[in-house]
Formats: C-alpha cells, structure tokens, sequence
C-alpha cells in the first residue's frame, strides 16, 4: 500500500475553512479530506492558520488571521483567558456553546454507543452563564517577594500574573482569595515552593453557598503548624461576618492533588450549609458538591422526572456524594440506598438525612462496584437505580451488578459523554433501551459536558 502523505508540512501557512468543532470546543477544517485543528476558531470562519503539529491522520495548528469572522464570535471577558485555559468557549456566543454540547452528547451516542434515533434533547442553560462558581481552589506563590494568587498557566505550574478575578467564580470567592492573601502576605505567611518542597501556604479554597451566603475558607498548608493562626482566623471572620467555616487542610505530599488527609477547623463549624430546592445540606471540606447551584437544581429535577417515584420504589442512589440527589428521591420514593466511596461525604449525606428530617434513607461507605455486587448477593431488587459516576464511568462490576438487579428504570447523570456512550452500550446489549438524554450546562464557558439519560428495562 502506497502510504499517503499528509497534504500540509509543518510550520507552513494556509488557508481553512471551518466546518466542525471537536469536542474540546477547537475549529475543525479540512485540506483534502485530512482534519486540521485550531484551536480558537469556529464554524463558518475562514482563516489563515500556521501548521504547527502534523500527524499521520490529523494536525494542529494556530490561529493567525481570521478572514471573515462569524456571527457567533464574542470578545471573551476575562483578561487571562488565552493564558489560563481552564474556559475553553469563551469567545462563542452561549447559544453555539450550547449547541456545540448537544451536538457532543449526540455525537458520542452515535459513534460510541451505536445509539441513534432517540431524543437527545437541547442543552439547558444559564440564563446568565457568568459568575456561577460556588467553589474557587487558588494556588499560592510568590512574585517580587510578595504573595499571589491566580490560577497555573495553560500546561505549567506557573501563576498567571496579575490574576484578581475569575469571571466564572462567584465574585464573593475572588473576594475572600484576596482577603486570606493580604492577610497571609502581611503577617509573613510563606508561599509554598513546589520544587524545593519547602514554604507553608500551598492553595486557598474558598465554597460559599449560593442561597445561605455561608462561606468556609480552607486553608491548605504543607505543614502542621499555620504560622499566626490566631490573628489571621480572628481578623478574617471579625472582618468578614458572612465566613462561617475556617478550616486548615494539610497536605504534606509532594503532588498535585490539592487537599490532603488531614483537615481541622480552626474557627466556626465543621460546615457549611447550603439548600437545593426545598432541601438544606451540610458540607464539609472534603465533599463534593456541584459547583453550579441553579444549574444543579434542574439536572435533579430532570433525574427526579426520569425516576419517575410514586412513593413505593426502593432506589439506589450510587456515587451518592453527600446525599444530594438520595434526599430529593427519598420524598418521594419508599426506601433509598445511597453509597459512595469518601467517608467525610458519607457522614455529610447521614446528617443531612437528619437535619431534612427524611428518615427512608441509608448510606454506606465504600467502592460502589464492590457494594452494589454485595447488596445483589443479599438480594436487594430496587426499582430504579440513579448513577452519577465522575468522568471514568461506571466499573463493569457496577455494570454487571445493575444488569443482574434489573431495576426497572435506570437514571444515568454524567460528567462525559463518551463514558455515557460506552456504558449504555453495555446496558443496551443486557437488554435495557435508552429512551432520552437531556443535556443541562453546570459548566458554562468550558468545555465541560454534563447530561441525564432515561434507560429502561425491555419488556
Ligand atoms: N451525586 C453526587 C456526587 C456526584 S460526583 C452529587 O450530585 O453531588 C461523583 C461522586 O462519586 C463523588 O462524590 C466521588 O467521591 C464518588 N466516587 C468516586 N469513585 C467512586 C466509587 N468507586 N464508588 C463510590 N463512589 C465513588
């Protein structure tokens, strides 16, 4: 076989027209049949672009001048927006972002799931897709002997200079960030030093819940010991009385994960509270807990609506978190199972239960795809299963396990539709049927995916 030679070479200048969007939001075009990403450029767009990467099947290459420019390009507000990276659609209109969502979910059905014909319904958005962000993690370095924050530029470790705001954070978080910062700065608080591994300050997380107004402040150190603890607790919460929670996280790894094993409170409570719809939750530290309140609210809604509770179904809620979605079944449901594998968001979940009053539910820590086998084992038949798994999927254990319950209903909540895809692949040959998925946008601005899917058991 004659092998074909990619029809551009590197570091050459051409012209494109756009076509597509891959799933990480860059313009699609082609030269010949053979793909060019770019990243920055959209659909309808003509433009002169340097080849910067060629591969057998596909190349990447840099925006450098945009011929005619599209309806659906927008200035993107934030400042840093290129050097940062982490939002990847600012410069599209929020009607094409959500487009472009629904199209991924569709397309990630088509080719992966081999699931075609079935409703995969429009994105539901923000109706002001700003400024959602209840929580904000922000490391903590130096710059002229001076502490900052901002986030990592785009594939380093290295703060982005002048960084005071982040348009997608809720505006009180940026707030907080600096006031720990000033404070931390003047009382001689050193920023942690990645490569020498030395420094105390490592990251400062800041959650405030959306309808309370509570905020904790979470302060992660390398060490044990938090330099003029007392000054900067009683300074921060006597300056700012909406801060409920301060809490030390130590991390005394060297890594990227951001928190480590061992959390104490050093002002306030252990939590913070929050409500979604008619239900108030707990959150501690270490839990999850979705990032976009309103957002939140309708992705349950729609999980709730698929279930489709009459008050007699025994449910099983897994990768529970801190019981969000088990309270809103359990209102409605006979009985819920929830299981989840952090323990922290385990006694969150319990006491949620509790301060709601809903008294139908049980928790347990512990891996979901070894749980789920052992409550088959002892022969424990719900109606309807609810998964919200994180990005990797669902365990094929998980999988089995479910097929072998055969609820009724399956509600599927995802975070990446490939994994989706791939799962309701192995569901559908185990003789259940998707029936429809519906894409809610929790992260505007990214390029972040999250959707709900109705699957049934075939009579
Ligand atoms: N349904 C919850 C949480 C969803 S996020 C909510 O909407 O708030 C996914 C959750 O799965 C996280 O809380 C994570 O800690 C948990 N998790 C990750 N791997 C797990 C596993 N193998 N078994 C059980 N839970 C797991």
């Amino acid at each position: 076989m004659v092998k074909q030679k990619p029809p551009v070479q590197k570091n050459e200048t051409i012209e494109l027209t756009f076509e597509d969007l891959t799933h990480e939001g860059d313009g699609v075009g082609k030269v010949n049949g053979y793909p060019l990403f770019v990243p920055y450029a959209l659909p309808g767009e003509k433009a002169k672009v340097k080849v910067i990467k060629v591969k057998k099947n596909f190349a990447f290459g840099k925006l450098l001048e945009i011929e005619n420019v599209s309806a659906e390009r927008v200035e993107p507000p934030c400042d840093v927006y290129i050097q940062c990276g982490g939002c990847q659609l600012q410069h599209m209109s929020y009607g094409l972002q959500l487009d472009m969502k629904q199209s991924q979910v569709k397309n990630a059905l088509r080719k992966i799931g081999h699931i075609e014909d079935i409703p995969v319904h429009p994105t539901i958005g923000m109706d002001d897709p700003w400024r959602y962000r209840n929580k904000v993690q922000i490391p903590v370095g130096y710059r002229d002997g001076e502490l900052i924050t901002g986030f990592y530029r785009k594939r380093s470790h290295e703060i982005i200079e002048g960084m005071d705001r982040c348009v997608i954070t809720a505006e009180i978080n940026d707030r907080m960030v600096e006031a720990v910062r000033r404070m931390a700065d003047r009382l001689g608080i050193t920023a942690y030093d990645e490569k020498a591994h030395k420094g105390i300050l490592r990251h400062i997380m800041v959650r405030t819940g959306e309808q309370t107004g509570e905020t904790m402040i979470v302060i992660v150190t390398r060490t044990e010991q938090l330099p003029h603890e007392e000054e900067l607790v009683k300074e921060l919460h006597e300056t700012y009385p909406q801060i409920k929670s301060i809490v030390q996280n130590v991390n005394k790894e060297k890594t990227n994960v951001i928190l480590g094993k061992k959390t104490k409170v050093l002002w306030g409570e252990e939590y913070i509270y929050d409500t979604i719809g008619d239900i108030k939750f707990a959150i501690s530290a270490k839990s999850f807990y979705q990032v976009n309140p309103p957002q939140t609210k309708r992705l349950y809604d729609k999980a709730l609506e698929y279930a489709n509770l009459t008050g007699k179904e025994t449910v099983i809620d897994a990768y529970c978190g801190i019981g969000t979605i088990s309270l809103s079944l359990a209102q409605k449901a006979k009985k819920v199972y929830g299981v989840e594998i952090v323990p922290d968001a385990i006694s969150d979940a319990k006491k949620n239960a509790k301060i709601n009053h809903i008294e139908n539910t049980e928790f347990y820590v512990g891996e979901a795809e070894k749980i789920m086998p052992w409550w088959t084992a002892q022969g424990l038949r719900p109606d309807v299963i609810v998964v919200d798994p994180p990005r990797k999927g669902c365990d094929e254990a998980l999988l089995e396990a479910m097929l072998t319950m055969k609820p009724d209903r399956i509600v599927y909540v995802s975070c990446n539709p490939s994994t989706l895809a791939r799962d309701l692949r192995i569901l559908e040959e185990g003789g259940y049927e998707t029936k429809q998925v519906q894409p809610v946008d929790m992260f505007p601005q990214t390029n972040h995916i999250e959707c709900v899917a109705l699957i049934e058991l075939k009579l």
